[in-house]
């Protein structure tokens, strides 16, 4: 067992600062790194010890592993924290901190580089009783061969990278003629990509649910699992809300994907927080996708409807600490959901709109966290992903969680930069999303991004209605007040609701 006195922070932005935060309810000092970009960041400020490990990019800073650890062993830090993205699947970086005496927060090598691929992943749950999408186990090398295994799965299937993630890597097959062509374009961006062309096919399912389980284990073996997540809205196979629990999950169906989660754990020896992530179809049948071995973007819906801090987990089996939390003392209570605030615009095909966050005010109240890692007036870098906060609505029951995220994104107040927040809250004010009768392919069947435009044409025209009656409210009562406001104030202010 080691105690874990210093932990430096491999990462930016809101998970840095997410990391940060439980460290110093845990009495642990941190170290943050950062880039050129980042210098302002607020999880610079937060840590204890901050230092430049270079230039914008990624490659010639939050990736260079050998780096960060020689700058962690000079801070005589205990152990690395990897948060998501940038090094945290990276089985070798994991190795190469532990030769160095210290503690990666996160699973063994050996449990990345099985999951990181995801035809390992298969292989490796083989052996257990988990279902699995039908299609190829091994990659593709004889196109002949991969073409009658497609007619046997039947039209339309998935090529996916092996190597593959965050939604990149993956092409649609929906006739034979098409076969050829995908599957060579295919393999060619998998090499670019990913450094691996091995692909390999899957069933398409045609309106499934992405619905995931949340594991942890420690270093003696112990597994529990911690309930859903329901990620079926989604734009370019990326998740933009979540939530916990899932409409469709019965109490049957959480111990039947509990389990085969927990034998997917099994299967590599999984310790820390992990996700196993499923494709769920029409009929509710469930099929292993991929495990993801690192704390998952929407962890806090988890945290929320459990009240377990999923980062001192980690950090308390990092340790050697065996797991205190039994799978009977688990219980979920209440409703949460997440929706990601993207510097995105979804008039625009979802493309990213970086700038300056002009006006940036934070929702508060009962049941709202937000997990972000700017301040009002800094830039959001191009370097990097373009997310600025993780809004996170806790309620009694799902419509109270609905209705309170309806509110704080009404009291989210940004400028300067286009955002998810509107599309959001179209989503959580459709129908479909309502009654819970949704799936992966929400955005391509309701959302039109016309009606935001629509929308915003209103708002716009109802704040100029308003502010003229406010006008003439004013002009017909100057003299009666007691304060009086000037013109260019008023002016400010509308002129501040307007460009929301
Ligand atoms: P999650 O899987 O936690 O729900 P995402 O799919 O959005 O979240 O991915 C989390 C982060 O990791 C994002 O910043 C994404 O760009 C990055 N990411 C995931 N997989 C890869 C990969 N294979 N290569 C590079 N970046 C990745
Ligand atoms: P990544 O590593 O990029 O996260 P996943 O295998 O987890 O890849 O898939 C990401 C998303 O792509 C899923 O959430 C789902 O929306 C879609 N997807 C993946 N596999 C299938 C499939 N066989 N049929 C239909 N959609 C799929
Ligand atoms: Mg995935």
């Amino acid at each position: 067992m080691h105690r874990i006195k210093k932990i430096l922070v491999a990462n930016r932005g809101e998970i840095a600062l997410r990391v940060i935060r439980t460290a110093r309810d845990m009495g642990i000092k941190t170290v943050s790194i950062f880039s050129e970009a980042d210098r302002n960041s607020p999880h610079v400020k937060f840590a204890d010890e901050a230092i430049c490990i270079g230039p914008p990019p990624s490659s010639e800073s939050y990736l260079l592993g050998e780096k960060i650890i020689e700058l962690a062993k000079k801070l005589k830090v205990d152990a690395i924290h990897p948060g998501y993205g940038f090094l945290s699947e990276n089985a070798n970086f994991a190795k190469k901190v532990a030769e160095n005496g210290i503690i990666f927060i996160g699973p063994s090598p050996e449990a990345i580089q099985t999951m990181g691929d995801k035809l390992a992943a298969k292989s490796a749950v083989a052996n257990y009783e988990v279902p699995m999408v039908p299609g190829t186990s091994t990659a593709i090398t004889d196109i002949k061969s991969a073409k009658e295994k497609a007619e046997e799965i039947g039209y339309p299937v998935l090529i996916k990278a092996s190597a593959g993630g965050g939604g990149k890597g993956m092409r649609i097959v929906n006739s034979e003629e098409d076969f050829e062509s995908q599957m060579e374009r295919a393999i060619s961006e998998a090499q670019s990509a990913f450094g691996d062309g091995a692909v390999f096919i899957e069933k398409f399912i045609s309106s499934p649910r992405h619905i995931e389980i949340q594991v942890l284990g420690d270093q003696l073996g112990n597994l529990i699992y911690l309930f859903e997540r329901e990620c079926s809205i989604q734009r370019r196979h990326q998740k933009v809300i979540e939530e916990a629990p899932s409409s469709v999950v019965s109490q049957e169906m959480r111990e039947a994907m509990g389990k085969a989660a927990l034998d997917v754990a099994k299967a590599c020896n999984y310790y820390g927080a992990g996700t196993v992530e499923f494709i769920v179809d029409e009929n509710l049948d469930f099929y292993f996708l991929e495990m993801n071995t690192r704390l998952q973007v929407e962890h806090p819906v988890t945290e929320e409807i459990t009240g377990i801090d999923l980062v001192e987990q980690q950090i308390l089996i990092a340790e050697g600490k065996a797991l205190e939390i039994k799978q009977e003392d688990l219980s979920i209570k209440g409703h949460a959901i997440e929706v990601r605030v993207y510097a995105e615009d979804p008039t625009n095909n979802f493309l990213p709109d970086t700038g300056c966050l002009e006006t940036y005010k934070r929702p508060q109240g009962p049941g709202v966290r937000v997990d972000d890692g700017f301040e009002e007036n800094m830039d959001i870098p191009i370097y990097y992903d373009p997310m600025i906060a993780k809004l996170v609505t806790y309620g009694q029951n799902r419509s109270q969680a609905i209705q309170r995220m309806l509110r704080a994104i009404e009291d989210y107040e940004i400028s300067g930069i286009e955002t998810t927040l509107d599309f959001c809250r179209f989503v959580l004010e459709h129908q479909s999303f309502i009654s819970g009768k949704f799936d992966t392919k929400f955005v391509e069947e309701h959302f039109d991004p016309e009606k935001l435009n629509e929308e915003k044409e209103r708002d716009r025209e109802s704040a100029e209605i308003a502010a003229i009656l406010a006008a003439s409210f004013f002009n017909n009562h100057q003299g009666k007040r007691k304060t009086t406001v000037s013109d260019s104030q008023k002016k400010s202010k509308w002129q501040q609701r307007k460009n929301h």
